[in-house]
């Protein structure tokens, strides 16, 4: 399989067809699993025979949705999660203790850093943010004790790139884990493994479901890391995906390719536009030449992704008043959904950081994040054109 092509690996990879020869993957919703004979079980059990044991950890659509995503990775194994959240917990927990140190870039989604800043810090797991772009404060902070270097590239919102290559030569000097959550480009526009990565996170709530429907998250990597300790965890302490989300997302990722291109295609249409609009101060886009690391984006990523976000000019009564004057967008936070989504971050996904590191991190009350369904372009740019127009 792994021989195709990754359009071909999204449709086709990760599937056993059973006795009914369905076209179609089949959903198992059962909990567990029956066994031939006492030995069996007991092989099973003990994992001296593959194959499954309970849903909590061993499900075949699940497993499935686990194959197929870690090939179009390029990864060895994949354990799909709950959430991205608990993709993201599962990974710290199973991989780093007490007294360890993880480097993150500041620019990442809100509830990870709330996640490190509460939850992390309480098991005496210390994580010191750091500038996206700047390579020499990721260099300067790691110390000893430091396990793993945390980042999303493009961030959320501001889309700025960390250069992958260039950290991961440091996660490598420092004898480190380098870990990108890869949310936003999804293995269509970019294969963080292949550019130095040792993990790749995702929330596959967001583009791999890509029409809004379920929960759900996984980690990709090596088998060592992946089998032995992520999933070792996921089996105990169960933050685990359910079959019946593992088949909606196997098919999403059905047209995961067809959809990015034409939400890369809008979002830079929109993204131009947006750049000529009177009422727009900066407009935050990989895909526009006029962005400060068009370059590495360009070697980083086949396109520009589907984010666009911008500050209008004025403060967060101009922003809200961009909101609220669409009429076919979704006001909501949820991003990489076949719906428009219009988000003012500083208020709704990044409003638990604290104001001044909101401020640290580029979140200002007049950016307005722009997640590009595949609606009309032209009826997207008209819906903010009405808020838009009247600010000038
Ligand atoms: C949404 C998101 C998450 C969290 O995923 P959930 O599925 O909502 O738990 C993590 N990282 C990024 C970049 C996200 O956008």
């Amino acid at each position: 399989m792994s021989s195709f092509n990754i359009e071909t690996l999204a449709i086709r990879a990760g599937y056993e067809q059973t006795h009914e020869q369905e076209n179609s993957e089949a959903i198992f919703p059962t909990s567990s699993f029956r066994y031939q004979s006492a030995a069996q079980a007991a092989a099973r059990f003990s994992g001296e025979e593959k194959g499954n044991v309970y849903s909590r950890f061993t499900n075949p659509t699940v497993r499935t949705f686990e194959q197929r995503l870690a090939l179009m990775e390029g990864g060895e194994s994949c354990v799909a999660t709950a959430s991205g959240m608990s993709a993201i917990l599962s990974t710290f927990m199973a991989l780093l203790k007490q007294g360890d140190h993880v480097v993150s870039s500041q620019s990442i989604f809100g509830t990870t850093k709330v996640l490190f800043n509460k939850y992390l810090a309480k098991f005496g797991i210390e994580v010191t943010f750091v500038s996206q772009t700047d390579l020499s404060e990721w260099e300067r902070v790691i110390q000893p004790n430091t396990k793993a270097l945390f980042l999303e590239t493009p961030s959320n919102p501001l889309t700025e790139i960390a250069d992958m290559k260039a950290i991961s030569g440091l996660a490598k000097k420092s004898n480190c884990l380098f870990i990108v959550d890869n949310c936003f480009c999804t293995p269509i526009l970019q294969r963080p493994l292949e550019q130095g990565a040792d993990i790749v996170i995702h929330s596959a709530t967001k583009f791999l479901d890509g029409q809004g429907r379920g929960i759900g998250g996984a980690v990709v990597g090596s088998e060592a890391v992946v089998e032995e300790h992520v999933r070792a965890f996921m089996r105990t302490a169960g933050p685990s995906m359910s079959p019946f989300n593992a088949w909606i997302f196997l098919k999403g990722l059905e047209t995961l390719s067809v959809r990015m291109a034409a939400h890369c295609q809008s979002a830079l249409m929109l993204a131009e536009w947006l750049s000529q609009h009177p009422a727009v101060e900066q407009v935050f886009y990989p895909g526009l030449t006029s962005h400060p690391q068009y370059e590495l984006a360009c070697q980083q990523q086949s396109s520009g992704g589907g984010l666009v976000s911008f500050r209008v000019k004025g403060g967060q009564s101009e922003a809200w008043s961009v909101i609220d004057q669409t009429q076919m967008l979704s006001i909501t936070a949820n991003l990489g959904d076949v719906k428009t989504s219009i988000t003012h971050p500083a208020t709704t996904t990044h409003c638990r950081v604290e104001p001044l590191d909101r401020i640290k991190a580029g979140i200002t009350d007049n950016l307005v994040r722009i997640s590009v369904g595949l609606e009309s372009i032209e009826d997207i740019k008209a819906d903010l054109a009405s808020g838009l127009d009247r600010l000038i």
